[in-house]
């Protein structure tokens, strides 16, 4: 028998369950959910196709690795004021999940008409690294692209020749940035963030110019340059800010390394007090120049993100991913014990592996044995850093796990709405932690 999902219904088009997954109904005949499906709803219904949103204030980035978040998201969307950058991932994130932008953006498209969400939407090519990547991501249609300079940013703490015309643009002045902040450059710190910086900065304005000068492409530009191994200071967001300026390089948003440590799917570990100082200076320039922060690996962040929305002013984008995996894998530990200790197994011995990928300070120790864990006491694990970073970063090998992922898959399938409650939540709490406003 098939089932319709009642609000897909447009026009003569519909979506509908069937025995092999959900099929699209077009005048009445039955089409797989393919690429070639896909670019029809796209073409006839364009509330499914992705668009530039990052000049509206609040916007939030959802990386849904498995293909099967948005439904949930599509929830918290309609309840709060911020607008998603549904698709959003990284060339890391489809190699370990075996999946292509086409895809991705394919699944987003089938979901946000199923659900019938009208709200517009951003897909970000994350991360991207090289021009050819750039070219292809806008190619296929995502809106955003999030430069990655860290193949250009030099940490060797070497510092730089300064130029004349830099010496004088920098030296001997101070810099008023609003809100009665002021900053000032002594030569040896700006011999050194140039030694740092020169390279990115050339790198995105070479970006900039080849692809989205004079609106050639519709569609966003992020600069990041949060992949450091240490934070950017205000000082160094400034220069960095300034002189894309000067080369005509206006970014939607800018991802600097805030201090402190941002690690994947748990909360922020640092100096609140002097986060909360940074953040009102990097606020402010971002203010000045005209673009919105970016704050990256925005999981799970609660300690922060009334600092973030409170010196923003609820003009930010953010970004989440691995989060939205932790929790299907929580609905997972609550509804199938047996598979999930499968599951954990697997990640013990995946671990050290996965280490190599990702920066984490993960202490298996600290994670209880499985066999002193009665059923009832396995999502509770997703409430501890160490496990939840022990399912975190192994979350490529366990779907390159042929056996393993079949039977996730199909768990999912058979628990659409326990995960589509559990995203509710979830992301609808860091909503409330930013400030942000129900719609
Ligand atoms: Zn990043």
């Amino acid at each position: 028998m098939i089932v319709h999902y009642p609000k897909s219904l447009h026009e003569d088009v519909a979506m509908a369950k069937s025995p092999g997954g959900d099929v699209l109904i077009v005048g009445g005949i039955e089409r797989p959910l393919n690429r070639e499906a896909a670019d029809y709803l796209r073409r006839r219904f364009p509330f499914t196709a992705p668009a530039p949103v990052l000049s509206r204030p609040r916007t939030f980035g959802v990386g849904d690795r498995l293909g099967i978040a948005c439904p949930g998201h599509i929830r918290v969307f309609e309840t709060f004021d911020a607008t998603p950058v549904f698709a959003q991932q990284s060339i890391r994130e489809l190699t370990l999940t075996n999946r292509t932008y086409e895809d991705v953006l394919d699944r987003v498209t089938f979901a946000v008409f199923r659900e019938g969400y009208h709200g517009g939407f951003g897909a970000d090519g994350d991360h991207l690294k090289r021009a050819e990547d750039v070219e292809s991501a806008l190619g296929i249609g995502y809106t955003m692209i999030t430069l990655d300079c860290s193949d250009h940013i030099r940490g060797d703490g070497g510092t730089a020749l300064i130029p004349d015309a830099v010496r004088d643009r920098y030296l001997g002045q101070s810099f008023a940035i609003g809100e009665g902040v002021s900053l000032t450059f002594d030569e040896d710190t700006l011999a050194r963030i140039l030694h740092i910086y020169d390279g990115a900065i050339a790198f995105a304005a070479s970006i900039w110019k080849r692809f989205f000068a004079g609106s050639r492409v519709n569609a966003d530009f992020e600069i990041s340059i949060d992949e450091t191994a240490t934070p950017t200071t205000p000082l160094q967001h400034f220069y960095v800010a300034n002189e894309l300026m000067l080369r005509g390089v206006k970014p939607a948003t800018l991802a600097p390394r805030f201090s402190g440590e941002f690690q994947k799917g748990i909360d922020y570990i640092g100096d609140l007090d002097l986060f909360d100082r940074e953040m009102a200076i990097h606020a402010a320039i971002a203010r000045k120049c005209g673009y919105k922060l970016s704050i990256h690996s925005g999981s799970d962040k609660f300690r922060v993100f009334p600092s973030i929305g409170k010196h923003t002013r609820g003009v930010f984008h953010i970004k989440t991913a691995g989060t939205n995996w932790l929790e299907a894998m929580r609905v997972v530990a609550r509804c199938n014990p047996t598979l999930y200790r499968d599951v954990h197994a697997f990640a013990l011995r995946a671990f050290d592996e996965a280490t190599r990928y990702y920066h984490v300070t993960t202490d298996l120790s600290k994670v209880p044995p499985l066999s002193a864990l009665r059923d009832a006491e396995l999502p509770a694990l997703f409430d501890q850093d160490d496990a939840r970073q022990l399912i975190h970063i192994t979350y490529g090998q366990i779907l390159q796990c042929a056996t393993l992922k079949e039977k996730l898959y199909a768990f999912w399938g058979a628990n659409e709405e326990a995960y589509a409650e559990a995203l509710q939540a979830h992301i609808g709490r860091h909503m409330e932690m930013l400030g942000v406003m129900k719609a």
